[in-house]
């Protein structure tokens, strides 16, 4: 990994939990010991415990909005040519049913269709960061799944449908990468980091930084190489979801970031919700 990058000056303000943009590396992270893990660690002395967790994470697909419903799930190794000391890894957070169905019932409120899948278990975008953040796993967890058919603006409903949690203490974590072009990262030459998703990374940085959502909600247009940085959508669009459920009046802060290899942007953010009576 490149050098990684701290804020230090990130200390929360409200009462509410906040809602988390992370960047979730290799699966070797959750191993820790690697700058990420380190970076999680310091932001897990940053939140006070949650009731519950709802994570969504690029690596759950599906075409319509799912919600996790099993009492005890499972931990998925959704990966392939790791050391075997990974697939013997558990996280055996219990499940939320009852939050799941209170959940979908806000996303029917708003207008979206949503499944309750009652046999998923919990994937490593999910698993990888929470063995640092929450090493008991001893929190209810629960996962709603992303619709890489769909776009930012219909993530971002799905997240508006979710504003209310957080007041209710309820974590939202958000599990992708700020860029993903898994082919590039596998290059062993070139520029370090390499230009196009630097530019991407800087250019998305900054929207955050300002608030400003149109530009983000426009991103394969807007940005630039947004294809490259992102071939396929999964790994970014958890992220509008987050900046659905923090609304307009949000605080952004950017936690940390750094570069693993020559394209993978690792940046975290955390966003407190405001101006909001929820
Ligand atoms: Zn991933």
């Amino acid at each position: 990994m490149r050098p990684f990058y701290t804020n230090s000056q990130a200390i929360m303000t409200t009462t509410k939990q906040p809602i988390l943009f992370l960047s979730h590396g290799s699966p070797m992270t959750a191993l820790g010991g690697d700058e990420l893990s380190r970076a999680w660690a310091t932001l897990a002395g940053q939140i006070t415990r949650p009731a519950a967790i709802l994570m969504i994470s690029a690596h759950w697909n599906t075409r319509l909005p799912t919600l996790s419903g099993h009492i005890q799930p499972e931990t998925i190794h959704d990966f392939g040519g790791f050391p075997e000391s990974l697939y013997q890894l558990r996280y055996p957070a219990p499940g939320a049913p009852e939050l799941a169905q209170r959940i979908k019932q806000h996303l029917t409120e708003a207008g979206i269709s949503a499944e309750i899948d009652h046999h998923r278990g919990i994937d490593h975008g999910a698993w990888v960061p929470l063995r640092i953040l929450f090493p008991e796993a001893d929190i209810p967890l629960l996962q709603l799944s992303v619709q890489p058919e769909r776009n930012a603006r219909q993530h971002f409903a799905l997240g508006s449908a979710l504003a209310s949690l957080p007041g209710e203490n309820i974590l939202i974590i958000a599990s992708g990468h700020m860029t993903h072009n898994l082919r590039e990262y596998m290059q062993t030459t070139g520029i370090h980091p390499a230009p196009e998703t630097k530019k991407f990374r800087d250019w998305t940085h900054a929207q955050l930084m300002i608030n400003a959502n149109e530009p983000l909600l426009d991103w394969l247009h807007a940005a630039p190489s947004a294809k490259f940085a992102h071939p396929t959508p999964e790994h970014f669009l958890p992220l509008f979801v987050a900046l659905g459920a923090a609304g307009a009046q949000r605080k952004s802060v950017w936690l940390n970031g750094g570069w693993i290899e020559n394209s993978l942007a690792a940046d975290n953010y955390l966003f407190e919700q405001g101006g909001l009576d929820l």
